[in-house]
């Protein structure tokens, strides 16, 4: 079934009649060459490529859930590839080029937008970090723009400009930043994956691993034993726990992180606005809703919801930088699980343990990393070795103090 605005216009003349489901509801093989655990944004993207790009086969992904039910269909929507650190910023952009033609390559409408991303500045010395960014951002050949008070006055009149605490002096635009639909993006590798062979299973829960003298040889699961080739596990939030199976532990903490959505508006926002000094990010939705969020609750859970103090601190924030949403009512909230690693950064590697590989250590900024992060990890899978853009994200940094900590909050998982 292939979509375009032709097809969308037969449709409505035979009363939308002729749509199909987007992937099979296959039962599981008794084995596979690959399983991926995981059936999010990653884990989807991974086998996505690993069949279309890397032409393998014989390939499963496994979700406990629904496609779709973790991280990618909880964000917030930011895409941006504005990083300051030599072993982020290629492969972000990298991303990017991929988040430009994703469209087109899954024949999906993923409703990417690139709206541009606004990251305001309050102080002189704020001022000065964001330059050395644009600069690092723009010689590793992506985009990048400084914009003075009156720049952003003409493009955002309504923030509180002379806020007493944070008056704005200024902001970092990247152009090519913006936004795209979180669940369409994974029903978009669902529908690539599933049309080139992959099954996809839901409700199959990883409960171990079986691994016989050092080697993986396959995956127990809610639905029986399942043989494997090579594991691949991207499994966000849950990492701590799945490799625990495997006999890890992992240089990661599990947080929860809150969105909230308000009801919908005119359009206001021309695109992303963040306002790090509250810890606050907003955009608005093709329907009109206030997406926003803000910093992680901060404290240990795996639970894929949060509490109310941070929902006050967050529509603080928001009354802060902007006074005029006061009235807008609430609409919906919700939370997801962050893989918080210790310097922020995340980890594309092979294990101990051969044919086992892990995907996680996203933090609260995995969205965006989608694509590359699929292409990444479907290239290491496949060839046994890293992708070039993904080289710094090893497992072992930690221990040879290659710590890649973007923010410079150091060893602290929570303030990452
Ligand atoms: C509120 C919120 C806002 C965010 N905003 C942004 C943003 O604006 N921009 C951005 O770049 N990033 C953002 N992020 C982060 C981003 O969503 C995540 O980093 C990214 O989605 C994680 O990768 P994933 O999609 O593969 O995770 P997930 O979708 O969580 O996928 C992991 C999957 O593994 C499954 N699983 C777990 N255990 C098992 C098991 N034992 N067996 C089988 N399956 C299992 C889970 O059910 C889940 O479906 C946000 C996250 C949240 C929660």
């Amino acid at each position: 079934m292939k979509f375009s605005g032709f097809r969308v216009f037969a449709e409505a003349l035979k009363g939308n009649t002729g749509w199909r489901p987007l992937w099979r509801n296959p039962e599981p093989k008794s084995d596979y060459d690959y399983v991926v655990v995981g059936g999010g944004g990653h884990g989807l993207a991974t086998a996505y490529y690993l069949a279309k790009t890397f032409g393998q086969s014989r390939i499963a992904v496994l979700e406990k859930g629904w496609l779709g039910s973790g991280n990618i269909g909880r964000n917030t929507t930011i895409i941006r590839s504005n990083y300051l650190l030599p072993g982020n910023e290629p492969f972000y952009e990298f991303s990017m080029k991929l988040w430009e033609g994703l469209e087109q390559e899954l024949n999906f409408n993923a409703m990417v937008s690139q709206r541009g991303v606004i990251n305001l500045f309050h102080s002189d010395s704020q001022h000065d970090s964001f330059r050395r960014r644009a600069n690092a951002v723009i010689l590793a050949g992506a985009d990048a723009r400084l914009l003075s008070r009156e720049d952003l006055r003409a493009m955002v009149p309504f923030l509180n400009f002379d806020n007493a605490r944070f008056p704005i002096r200024g902001a970092l635009l990247q152009p090519r930043g913006g936004t795209a639909r979180h669940d369409g993006v994974a029903w978009g590798y669902a529908r690539g994956a599933d049309l080139r062979g992959v099954d996809l299973i839901q409700n199959c829960e990883v409960t171990g691993f079986r691994i016989v003298d050092g080697k993986i040889r396959g995956v127990e699961t809610s639905r029986g034993y399942i043989g494997a080739g090579k594991v691949g596990v991207a499994v966000a939030g849950s990492s701590g726990r799945v490799m625990a199976m495997a006999g890890m532990r992992l240089p990661m903490e599990s947080h929860v992180l809150q969105a909230y959505v308000s009801e919908g508006l005119k359009p206001i926002l021309p695109g992303v606005i963040t306002f790090g000094a509250g810890h606050f990010y907003i955009s608005q939705s093709d329907k009109g809703g206030l997406v926003f969020g803000g910093d992680i609750d901060g404290y240990n859970s795996y639970a894929q919801r949060g509490n109310l103090p941070v929902v006050e601190h967050a529509a603080e924030c928001g009354l802060a930088l902007m006074p005029m949403i006061g009235r807008a009512r609430l609409l919906r909230m919700w939370g997801g699980l962050m893989d918080m690693s210790m310097d922020g950064s995340p980890i594309i590697d092979r294990t101990n343990i051969e044919g086992l590989f892990f995907n996680g250590g996203w933090c609260i900024g995995g969205f965006k990393a989608t694509p590359a992060s699929g292409y990444s990890f479907a290239h290491l899978l496949a060839t046994g070795s890293p992708h070039e853009t993904a080289r710094a994200y090893r497992l072992d940094r930690f221990s040879r103090g290659y710590v890649i900590d973007e923010t410079g909050t150091g060893a602290h998982p929570n303030l990452h």
